[in-house]
């Protein structure tokens, strides 16, 4: 499973929609100060459902969407779609190739998407449960997470091994039998 291309619309610095291909392996993004490097960022863990602006750099959800500059007007929504290598068959869906999207409204309304069919945040958080995607995945280590993952309490800890054991789909099922 690899990330092969991001497609983003109207989020944050990208007005003008881009389509950014990656091949297995490492990719490195370089650029000057401001450019957006970490925009890029920002959208991969909110496509992923990130529902805390803070954690996206902001102070509202709104905040994601372009807010226009001197010659161009601020846009309506924002939209980042994911297309996922699924060829081995390591997330849970029949497909080969899988497009993971959202979109948001200044409203605040949130839309997502998998495979262009509407579902719900959940379904792309069990899409994703212990395959390391996901928003609480251990494949995105931002800036302060190594120091967050050392100082972390012993639950918290146990969570990022639980996930890479595979085995937090079964517990996740447990508590919502429970619940019935
Ligand atoms: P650095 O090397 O300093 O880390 P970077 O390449 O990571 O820089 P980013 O933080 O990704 O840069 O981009 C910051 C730019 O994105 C700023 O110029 C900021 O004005 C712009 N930006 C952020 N949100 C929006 C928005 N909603 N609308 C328009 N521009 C935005
Ligand atoms: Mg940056």
């Amino acid at each position: 499973m690899y990330l092969k291309k991001i497609e983003i619309y109207g989020f944050k610095s990208f007005a003008d929609k881009i389509e950014l291909e990656f091949d297995e392996g490492v990719t490195a993004v370089v650029g000057p100060n401001g450019s957006g490097k970490s925009n890029i960022a920002d959208a991969v863990r909110w496509v992923l459902g990130e529902q805390s602006a803070k954690n996206l750099r902001g102070s509202k959800m709104e905040d994601v969407i372009f807010a226009g500059t001197e010659k161009r007007k601020p846009l309506g929504y924002a939209e980042v779609s994911l297309v996922i290598d699924n060829s081995l068959g390591e997330l849970p869906i029949e497909y080969n190739e899988v497009r993971i999207t959202r979109r948001v409204f200044r409203s605040g309304e949130s839309e997502f998407y998998i495979n262009k069919s509407l579902c719900r945040l959940k379904d792309i958080h069990q899409l994703f449960m212990d395959t390391g995607l996901g928003k609480e995945g251990y494949s995105i280590v931002g800036q302060g997470k190594i120091d967050e993952i050392l100082s972390a309490s012993s639950e918290d800890r146990r969570y990022i091994f639980e996930e890479a054991a595979g085995i937090v789909k079964y517990k996740a099922r447990k508590i919502e039998a429970e619940k019935k």
